[in-house]
C-alpha cells in the first residue's frame, strides 16, 4: 500500500524561469479535504492552473508531452520515467475527485493552493521560493469560493533560510513586508537540525531537516554556501521518503543516511527525490555546488553498503537539471538520466533501483 502521493509542479534548476523546484505531497488516497504540504516554492499556482488546463484540455496523452529540445516540440515519457515506478500524469484521483472540474480553472487552482498549508523550504535561492514570493498576496484575500476561511501558511526552514527570507525578501524592499509580527497568514517559523518535527496538517508525517552544503560565495569564496535535505516519515507505518535541495556531494551527505539507516527499516524507504544538475562532461570547477551523475552514483552506493540487504525496488528520481546553452539539440534531462542508468548498472549494489527524471505535472504515487 503507497503513503505518499508526489506531484511534481516544478523541478528544474533554471535559468529557464518557470516551474524551478516545487513538490507538493499529500498522504496516498486523502479525500475529504485538499490540504497538502510542499517541499520548495519555485513553483505555484500558475503551474495548478496550467496541470489543471491539460485535465481539461484532455492534452494530456499517455506517451507523449512538449519539449523544447526537438524539432517536434514533442518527447517521449519513456524517456524519463521508469515504468516500474508508480505514476500518474496530472493531480492525484484523490485531488481531482474534490473539484468541479465544469467550473473555471481559476477558480480550482485557487482551491489547490489555498490546500498548501505549510512550506518546507531548502534554501533561499530563488529556484526555491520565486512563486511563493509571488504567491503571497493571494492569501490576504478573503475567498468567497472557499469552505476554509482561515488562509494560513506556514513557511519552515532551518535558521540559515528563515533569516534570508526575512531580512532579504519580505523586508518592504523586495517584497511587502507581509510577515510582520501579528499578521497570521504567513508565517515562518525555524526547524532544528536533525529533529523531528510533526507536521501540523499531517501529525501521522515527521519531518526532520539536515543541513547540507551547496558550493561556495561568490564574494567570499572560503565560505560555504548551506541548503537542506528533508526527511519525510509516516510515523506509524514507517514509510519514508528523502527530498534534497541543491547539494554537493561531502560528508554531510553521509550523514543523512546514516539517519535513515538507523530509522527507516529496509524496504520502508519509498523514494528518494534529490538533484543532479550537470552532465557528467562538466568541468568539476563549474559544478558550483551541484551533483552530476558519476557523484549520484557514488552517493546512491554509499547509502546501499549500509543497508545490508541493499535497495532493491527503492525509486530515485533526479530533479533539479540546469538548462544549459550547450548541447542545445538534446535535452539535458535525458543525456543526465541516461548517464545515470549507465553508471548504475555497472555497480550490482543497484540493482534492482529505479531511476527517473522528474517533469513536471507527474504524480508519483509511493
Ligand atoms: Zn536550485
Ligand atoms: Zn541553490
Amino acid at each position: 500500500m503507497p503513503s505518499f502521493e508526489i506531484v511534481i509542479l516544478g523541478a528544474v534548476g533554471g535559468p529557464y524561469e518557470q516551474a524551478t523546484q516545487c513538490f507538493m505531497l499529500r498522504p496516498y488516497g486523502l479525500e475529504g479535504t485538499m490540504e497538502s504540504i510542499c517541499i520548495d516554492g519555485g513553483a505555484g499556482i500558475n503551474q495548478i492552473a496550467w496541470l489543471l488546463m491539460q485535465y481539461k484540455k484532455q492534452a494530456i496523452n499517455e506517451s507523449v508531452r512538449e519539449n523544447f529540445f526537438r524539432e517536434s516540440g514533442e518527447i517521449l515519457l519513456q524517456d524519463f520515467i521508469d515504468t516500474n515506478i508508480p505514476h500518474q500524469y496530472g493531480f492525484p484521483n484523490s485531488l481531482l475527485s474534490q473539484l468541479d472540474l465544469s467550473l473555471p480553472v481559476h477558480v480550482n487552482a485557487v482551491l489547490i493552493y489555498e490546500g498548501i498549508k505549510e512550506f518546507y523550504i531548502t534554501h533561499p535561492h530563488l529556484d526555491h521560493i520565486g512563486a511563493m514570493v509571488l504567491n503571497s498576496p493571494l492569501l490576504f484575500e478573503p475567498n468567497p469560493n472557499s469552505a476554509d476561511p482561515k488562509q494560513e501558511k506556514t513557511l519552515y526552514s532551518l535558521p540559515f533560510t528563515s533569516k534570508a527570507i526575512r531580512e532579504h525578501i519580505f523586508n518592504d524592499e523586495i517584497w511587502p513586508d507581509l510577515m510582520l509580527e501579528g499578521s497570521e497568514p504567513l508565517m515562518i517559523q525555524d526547524l532544528k537540525e536533525e529533529k523531528a518535527h510533526k507536521s501540523k496538517t499531517f501529525p501521522n508525517w515527521k519531518i526532520t531537516a539536515f543541513p547540507v552544503h551547496h558550493g561556495n560565495r561568490v564574494t567570499r569564496p572560503s565560505a560555504k554556501i548551506y541548503s537542506s535535505a528533508f526527511v519525510i516519515q509516516n510515523e506509524f507505518n514507517k514509510d519514508a521518503i528523502a527530498i534534497f535541495g541543491d547539494v554537493e556531494q561531502d560528508e554531510l551527505i553521509s550523514k543523512i543516511w546514516q539517519h535513515i539507516v538507523d530509522n527507516v527499516p529496509a524496504g520502508s524507504l519509498k523514494a528518494i527525490l534529490i538533484e543532479c544538475s550537470s552532465p557528467d562532461n562538466i568541468n568539476p570547477t563549474n559544478l558550483y555546488g551541484h551533483l552530476s551523475p558519476k557523484l549520484l552514483i557514488h552517493e546512491i552506493k554509499c547509502l546501499s553498503e549500509l543497508y545490508k540487504s541493499g535497495l532493491s525496488g527503492l525509486d530515485v528520481i533526479i530533479t533539479h537539471v540546469k538548462f544549459s546553452k550547450f548541447n542545445l539539440r538534446e535535452d539535458p534531462r535525458v543525456t543526465i538520466l541516461n548517464q545515470i542508468k549507465k553508471y548504475a548498472a555497472m555497480e550490482t549494489a543497484l540493482n534492482g533501483v529505479n531511476f527517473s527524471m522528474t517533469l513536471e505535472g507527474i504524480s508519483y504515487i509511493r
